[in-house]
């Protein structure tokens, strides 16, 4: 494989840097292109900041689908639905459901569990080269619940056994051991002691972006509108410019779909919307992560106080923010912690997400160089390095050992 080749990356989140990151460790010439600029408030920068490498089994089952309707009509649950976005979003539900089965189901988490298991080496890689400066904490991550009826969480607890993944279930004593500050409200929990949080995910990413420039990587800030060809070769076509490249890599998150729509593939990608607050100078109640599980929301100490994070309201790219979503935050952040301060930073961003809940990775369908590293949903700050260690791996056409056909965008066609 010629080294020489240059390799442009569409998206500079997560997943655009580790990708470029990972392409230069093999030798490319990378240049990253991105609207914005690196650190902008995207999904990169306002997730949870959790490194889950546990999280392998994701939402389409059918015992959460069943919740649904429950879950929208109460005004503490998770879930919310823009309902003029609803008949857009209807083919997406369709396949969503028939992702649902128990074998469909079955085949996400293991296939999730096969690269969230590499997530964290495959992130350590990358973090060698940077000064981390107490930005990742090792404290684990905790889940509390305060409904008793434990089908579901059965079900989760069990195939996470059966995956081998490490987990370690807990009752109110050790809970309160765990996080003194919390009210007393939850019945049981489980925690991950392995898992990890940022301090401050924007701060990271930065690092990360600087690495990539120190190591002679390139930064256009340009929208990208289309991607031409010139024979084989892409070409990004900006506003007032085009950008001629030996391959590329689309990594828009959310924002993937109109590119691979303009380039004849029909992937249904849509977006999970979810929102943050902050309460200032409050992150010394908690030492980890906290999930409110039955609540579909959690709590991360992190610089800029405590992040309250969550939700999951289908709604589209466009739609404006939710009040009510915001306030749901404000109050369940409350019920667990008691008085807390008024709350800023009033953030919406978008997961990116396919309805097998599996990310595409992989060379597109009509175009042999150009590459796909999207629909990580949940999961993606987790997985940006792995993913783009596997993503270079294959444009380097090296053998990774792993099965990686269940993330090929063919699967839609
Ligand atoms: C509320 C919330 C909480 C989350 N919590 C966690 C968590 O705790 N742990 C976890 O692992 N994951 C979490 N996630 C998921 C994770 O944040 C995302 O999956 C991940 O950040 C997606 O990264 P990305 O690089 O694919 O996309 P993005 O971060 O969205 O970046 C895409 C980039 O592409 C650029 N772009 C888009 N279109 C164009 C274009 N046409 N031309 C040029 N540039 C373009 C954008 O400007 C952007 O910079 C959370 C997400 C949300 C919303």
């Amino acid at each position: 494989m010629n080294k020489n080749l240059n390799i442009g990356i569409i998206g500079a989140g997560i997943q655009g840097i580790s990708n470029a990151l990972f392409l230069q460790k093999k030798g490319f010439k990378v240049t990253i292109f991105d609207r914005e600029k690196p650190g902008s408030p995207v999904a990169s920068y306002g997730n949870a900041g959790h490194f889950s490498p546990y999280a392998s089994l994701s939402l389409n089952r059918t015992d959460i689908l069943m919740d649904v309707p429950a879950m929208l009509l109460s005004s503490t649950g998770p879930l919310a639905l823009k309902w003029n976005y609803v008949p857009k979003m209807l083919p997406w539900f369709l396949k969503f459901i028939f992702n649902t089965t128990k074998s469909k189901m079955m085949h996400t988490a293991k296939n999730m569990h096969q690269i969230l298991d590499l997530a964290l080496p495959a992130y350590d890689e990358l973090f060698e080269e940077i000064s981390l400066e107490n930005l990742v904490e090792n404290k684990g991550i905790l889940y509390v619940w305060n409904d008793k009826n434990l089908k579901s969480r059965e079900l989760e607890i069990r195939v996470r056994e059966e995956l081998g993944v490490k987990q370690q279930l807990v009752d109110k004593k050790d809970i309160h051991d765990l996080e003194p500050n919390l009210k007393k409200f939850y019945h049981a929990g489980v925690f991950y002691p392995y898992a990890r949080h940022a301090r401050n995910p924007k701060k990271i990413l930065l690092k990360l972006f600087e690495l990539f420039l120190k190591k002679g990587g390139k930064f256009q800030n340009k929208n990208i509108l289309n991607i031409n060809f010139e024979g084989e070769s892409p070409i990004l076509v900006s506003e007032n410019e085009s950008f001629s490249c030996d391959k590329i890599v689309i990594t828009c998150g959310a924002f993937s779909k109109k590119l691979t729509d303009n380039l004849d593939e029909k992937i249904p990608l849509d977006t999970e919307r979810g929102y943050h607050v902050h309460f200032k100078d409050c992150d010394h109640l908690l030492s980890r992560p906290v999930i409110f599980h039955n609540r579909g929301f959690g709590i991360t100490p992190m610089e800029q106080g405590l992040r309250v994070v969550g939700t999951v309201e289908f709604g589209g790219l466009d739609n404006p923010v939710s009040k009510s979503r915001i306030n749901n935050l404000i109050n369940n952040a409350k019920y667990m912690l008691g008085n807390l301060p008024e709350h800023e930073d009033e953030w919406l961003g978008f997961r990116p997400t396919l309805p097998d809940f599996l990310p595409v990775m992989g060379p597109s369908k009509n175009y042999k160089n150009v590459f796909y590293c999207f629909g990580h949903h949940h999961l993606g700050w987790t997985l940006g390095p792995i993913s783009g260690k596997i993503v270079s791996g294959m444009i380097a056409k090296e053998n990774t050992n792993l099965n990686l056909d269940p993330y090929s965008s063919t699967r839609f066609s």
